[in-house]
């Protein structure tokens, strides 16, 4: 039974090593220096999904092969929101200023995101311009005074 032991002695456990060795024979190279395009060994098995004490999640969840400096990098940054981004690559900061917004203007989603949004906005906004300055093409055309 796990729950004998818990979770910071389940490293310790005949079935990780196995696991963790398996998966290291498979993949070999750390896989985030691999999605940069870097040639590292991998010298960590890193669960995908923070298993936070669950069993399931410890045994089954998915798993990424890292080297040590890719993975304390990524453990900084689930630190520093508790969002675990490393599916996504980990290639932005998630730091945020005190009012939650993050700190990487360039690359960070919710900054990528905004700039799509305003972009939309503009083109909305000219649209909406050409129209008051040409009649025209006033959706509901000029207005015509009867008899
Ligand atoms: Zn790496």
């Amino acid at each position: 039974m796990p729950t004998k032991t818990g979770p910071s002695r389940w490293y310790d456990l005949a079935v990780w090593a196995r696991r963790r060795r398996g998966h290291l024979m498979e993949k070999p190279l750390c896989e985030m220096c691999e999605a940069a395009g870097r040639t590292e060994r991998a010298t960590i098995v890193d669960h995908c999904t923070p298993h936070r004490g669950n069993w399931e999640l410890f045994l089954y969840g998915r798993l990424q092969s890292l080297c040590g400096p890719c993975h304390s990098g990524r453990k900084q940054q689930i630190e520093c929101t508790g969002v675990d981004h490393g599916d996504r690559g980990g290639d932005y900061s998630c730091a945020v200023d005190v009012h939650g917004w993050p700190l990487d203007r360039e690359r960070h989603p919710t900054w990528v995101e905004a700039r799509k949004r305003a972009e939309k906005e503009r083109e909305r906004a000219e649209k909406a311009k050409s129209r008051l300055q040409n009649p025209e093409i006033e959706p509901f055309g000029p207005r015509q005074d009867g008899d």
